[in-house]
């Protein structure tokens, strides 16, 4: 039996695990952390990403588990809608809408399909010839699939040369909270990003970003979060006012701006952030971890690997950090201009408005499910 070994248990190396064992290969996930609890935040599952999921046989439980995203858009801060978006226009153009769901969902319908984890494990070293070390010893494997993150130690072993992830200038909070009946949308003020999306269960998934030297912290992100967006419109002070301030993460976005000069090397496959870390302004990079993590597993070889992934991902990284710059952007006679822009096309109607998501949202898996 062919047999892989997966580093890391995050969304991507879970779904390739998944999809491997389906596939008839025997699979070991080693994973450094003590264990796979996901950071407590939303998560969108655009519609490519349901279709992949289908391949692995969850999609159908993450679209019972999650809420649709209902009619929604982008705004400005005091509230005035620049473009609306329809999660039935999105249904039937796609077959789906984008879904909300909480991470943690998604990570244990991943796992019950995965095979058991080797927490505890730091994977120290992968060579192209597959082989894996980690403080316990080596493994040899036919196939290492390298879905180790943002810092990946795996790509700068395979790739020395390469430019590491750049940070943006931007850093992000994201939070759960119970509040029923908020409508979804994304609010862009001079500089700063809030978004409110409901989950199932009667809560809400807030994110919020705004430009901020690297590596910072707070003693008090939630007060922060309160003084920046204080006169934003509703429900957004009534969603801080409810928050647990324990419940508030704070990440720095980065992205890696130079791709890796192929997904793969001998027997290593990057995968997820590891290949393509984008910025989450698209919302679209675990879709992709799931979609490279499908096709990895139904293409013969690692060339076709790359070869379908690396096309797919870059316009989508590009695209991704296009929006992080605009919705950057502090100086108001430049939003004021973004945002006639905006609602000129949002005038356009929902479906133009869709169709711009075309290339991202239309994709197929490599096999129906
Ligand atoms: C604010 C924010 C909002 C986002 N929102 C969305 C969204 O709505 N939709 C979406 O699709 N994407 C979103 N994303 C992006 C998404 O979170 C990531 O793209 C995705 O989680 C990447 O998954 P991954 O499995 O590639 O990497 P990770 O989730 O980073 O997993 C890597 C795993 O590898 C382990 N690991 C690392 N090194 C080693 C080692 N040496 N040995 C063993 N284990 C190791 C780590 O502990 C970790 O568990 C968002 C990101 C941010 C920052």
């Amino acid at each position: 039996m062919r047999h892989a070994v997966v580093v890391g248990a995050g969304i991507g190396g879970l779904t390739a695990a998944a999809a491997l064992r389906q596939q008839g290969w025997a699979v070991t996930v080693l994973e450094r952390a003590a264990s796979i609890e996901p950071v407590g935040a939303g998560l969108a599952m655009a519609p490519n990403a349901l279709r992949a999921l289908d391949v692995i046989g969850v999609g159908d439980q993450v679209r019972k588990l999650a809420a649709f995203q209902g009619s929604g858009g982008i705004r400005t801060k005091t509230g005035k809608w620049l473009s609306r978006t329809s999660a039935e226009a999105a249904q039937e153009r796609y077959g789906d809408p984008t879904v909300l769901l909480h991470r943690a969902v998604l990570v244990d319908l991943l796992a019950a399909q995965a095979p058991e984890i080797e927490l505890n494990t730091t994977v120290e070293s992968v060579t192209p010839d597959g082989v894996v070390t980690t403080a316990k010893g080596e493994l040899s494997a036919d196939l290492v699939v390298a879905a180790d993150g943002l810092r990946s130690r795996i790509r700068g072993q395979l790739f020395p040369s390469l430019p590491g992830p750049v940070y943006t200038g931007v850093t992000s909070w994201r939070l759960i909270t119970p509040t029923a009946g908020a409508q979804p949308s994304e609010s862009w003020g001079d500089g700063q990003v809030f978004g409110v999306m409901p989950l199932a269960g009667d809560q809400v998934y807030a994110y919020a970003t705004a430009p901020a030297p690297p590596g910072g912290s707070s003693p008090d992100e939630l007060g922060d979060l309160k003084r920046l967006f204080a006169g934003w419109h509703d429900p957004i002070p009534a969603v801080l006012d409810r928050t647990d301030p324990a419940k508030v993460i704070r990440t720095d976005i980065f992205s890696l701006e130079t791709a890796p000069p192929a997904f793969h090397s001998g027997r290593v496959a990057l995968l997820g952030d590891a290949a393509h870390a984008m910025t989450p302004n698209l919302g679209q990079g675990a879709c992709q971890a799931i979609e490279d993590a499908v096709t990895l597993a139904y293409t013969n070889d690692l060339e076709s690997y790359s070869a379908a992934r690396m096309p797919r991902t870059a316009p989508i990284v590009k695209r991704s950090r296009a929006i992080a710059r605009i919705t950057s952007w502090r100086n108001p006679v430049a939003t004021a201009a973004r945002n006639t822009m905006i609602s000129l096309v949002g005038r356009l109607g929902t479906t133009a408005a869709l169709r711009q998501m075309d290339s991202v949202f239309a994709w197929e898996p490599p096999v129906r499910p």
